[in-house]
């Protein structure tokens, strides 16, 4: 038993790492239905929770809807109101650290953990193409 969820839990990782489109557990639950039939979504679920308790993984939600991430270092999400898709920006494009300092001198706050995304219409929406990107 124990071995088993080890070996999905292996599985929706690899899945996750192999993608950089932030998918949804619906997403991930298709493709590991490919190697193991009998899987429940509820399954994909529960290990989706033990991997990001285990700190392998991000959880983007909006209220709404989760995705996943298995890129755990630093970096920002952009998310499109018109496709959905989740981008990744890279950190040292958006400067906060000027901020944090900010925050610890005019309210005395330190900042050890922060949250931060960013919406709007992504460049293939703007350009009016249909994203080929999570279908
Ligand atoms: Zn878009
Ligand atoms: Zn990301």
């Amino acid at each position: 038993m124990q071995r088993r969820n080890t070996q999905q839990r292996r599985l929706i990782y690899d899945i996750l790492s192999r993608t950089d489109s932030h998918p949804t557990a619906d997403w991930i639950y298709e493709r590991v239905k490919r190697y193991i039939p009998n899987i429940s979504l509820g399954t994909v679920y529960r290990n989706l929770k033990v991997l990001k308790d285990e700190g392998l993984i991000l959880e983007i939600s909006d209220g709404k809807q989760s995705r996943y991430d298995a890129r755990i270092d630093d970096h920002y999400h952009f998310r499109c109101d018109v496709c959905g898709n989740v981008y990744d920006i890279e950190y040292d494009i958006i400067e906060i650290n000027p901020k944090v300092d900010q925050l610890r001198r005019s309210c005395g706050f330190k900042v050890s953990r922060f949250n931060i995304e960013f919406y709007g219409i992504c460049r293939s929406c703007a350009r009016g193409e249909e994203s080929e990107k999570n279908n």
